[in-house]
């Protein structure tokens, strides 16, 4: 098996930078051309959204049932991407229904529906690649996990099922596509190995417990971190001044910067972080930039505090992969104080640029940030634990210890690589096995 090269598509939603919501794009994005460097062939299949643009080239049209479809070919940093076409269903819209990533319609999950029986339908056309393993991500291709372990026969590609959000989970009067992944796979992993413990409780189950313990009692649910593409975030240079001119804040250097970046949803910790802009804008003692859409709640939660402390808070509602990368790079300390967070990288990318996180002691956050070393730790998901870490990162601020907190985030690696060694060996593990 050594000698052969693993064969993989990754069938998902999302994809950076051509299809990205969330965390699940920068995944796609990253994890095959870490793979590929250690020898992998892998590939990657996403429906052909309306708004998708890049170089391709169409192979070949096909049926999923009664209805056409159609297969595109491009390149994206070196790695082979398939588009899979059908107007119906992908012609229109954004990716997901709702701006949070939520599923919130019968109509979204008949669309991943679709995509996962349009997947199984190129592996069996002859004209297509033959993987040695299909990966399947989140409840969206949930559908495809079932189907290929129903229909299994010998010579089939073997499964993984990767669990990137399990609040999301697709699920209909008629079934659950989240769960028939969980229970098809050959193997299920989690995007850390905390979360991969966290599941397993009523708190962080969403409904699955069961399921998942089952897995687990079988020895076939992992947790493995994710990494982050350094090469997707590159250095830029340090400039506070600009930075708060550019959004129209007071130039204070003395005053630090709080930077939060994601989709507004509670799981995000957004109503924790409420009281803390409150009090320290007000105050005139910190600054805080807010990027993210989602809840229309939130989003006006926050537009008010950009309105009530104009030269204290900024406050963007919408989608820019440019004011991130300035975010993340420019701020003075980076919140997320998630109420979960299966792995989370905008911790890992803040670190990656030096800007220690403010984080929950949840899922990957737990697993990336060490208290008082490359950031800032609580525990209990209140607001007043918040505003008590805050204000040690206030006073931390003006400190030499601060200076050392930023080089040491900077010094760690949270590259691709480990995390791609540790799917190869689960790639090699279920090939082994009969
Ligand atoms: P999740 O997958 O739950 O959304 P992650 O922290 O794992 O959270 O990943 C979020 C990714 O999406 C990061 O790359 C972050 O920079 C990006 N992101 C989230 N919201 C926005 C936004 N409004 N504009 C630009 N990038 C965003």
């Amino acid at each position: 098996m050594n000698k052969k090269k693993i064969k993989v598509l990754f069938a998902a939603s999302e994809l950076a930078p051509i299809a990205k919501v969330g965390g699940l794009a920068d995944v796609m994005e990253g994890l095959p051309r870490a793979l590929h460097r250690l020898g992998i062939s892998a590939r990657i299949v996403i429906p052909f959204y309306a708004h998708v643009r890049m170089p391709c080239r169409k192979k070949f049209s096909f049926f999923v049932g009664k209805a056409r479809a159609h297969l595109w070919e491009g390149k994206l940093g070196g790695i082979t991407v398939y588009l899979l076409e059908n107007k119906f269903y992908f012609g229109r819209g954004p990716i997901y229904a709702s701006r949070t990533a939520f599923a919130d319609t019968d109509k979204e999950t008949k669309k991943f529906l679709f995509f996962s029986e349009a997947v199984y339908s190129l592996l069996q056309d002859h004209r297509f690649w033959k993987p040695d393993v299909v990966h399947c991500n989140d409840w969206h291709t949930g559908e495809l996990a079932r189907i290929l372990k129903e229909s299994r026969q010998q010579g089939s590609p073997k499964i993984v099922f990767t669990i990137h959000n399990l609040q999301n989970q697709g699920r209909t009067a008629k079934g659950n596509p989240m769960a028939n992944g969980i229970a098809s796979a050959d193997m299920v992993n989690t995007v850390s190995p905390t979360y991969a413990k966290e599941i397993l409780t009523t708190e962080y189950s969403c409904g699955l417990e069961g399921e998942l313990s089952t897995r687990a009692g079988e020895r076939k649910l992992k947790g493995i971190l994710n990494g982050t593409d350094y090469a997707y975030w590159p250095k830029i240079k340090r400039n506070k001044k600009a930075f708060q001119n550019m959004l129209g804040l007071s130039q204070l250097a003395s005053v630090p910067v709080f930077g939060f970046i994601a989709r507004l949803t509670s799981q995000k910790g957004v109503r924790l972080i409420l009281p803390l802009v409150e009090n320290f804008a007000k105050s005139r003692t910190a600054q805080f930039v807010f990027l993210g859409q989602g809840e229309r709640d939130l989003e006006q939660a926050l537009a008010t505090f950009a309105k009530r402390y104009p030269r204290f808070v900024y406050v963007k509602i919408g989608f820019d992969e440019k004011l991130a990368r300035a975010i993340y790079a420019q701020s003075d300390f980076f919140l997320m104080p998630s109420v979960f967070e299966p792995c989370g990288l905008g911790q890992m990318i803040a670190m990656r640029y030096g800007t220690p996180p403010i984080v929950r002691a949840t899922g990957g956050l737990k697993d990336s940030v060490k208290h008082f070393r490359t950031g800032l730790v609580f525990k209990k998901p209140r607001a007043e634990e918040l505003i008590r870490v805050a204000r040690m990162a206030m006073r931390l601020y003006h400190t030499q210890k601060f200076r050392r907190m930023t080089k040491m985030c900077m010094q760690q690696d949270f590259s691709w690589r480990a995390s791609a060694l540790a799917y190869k060996k689960m790639y090699q593990r279920i090939l082994s096995e009969k």
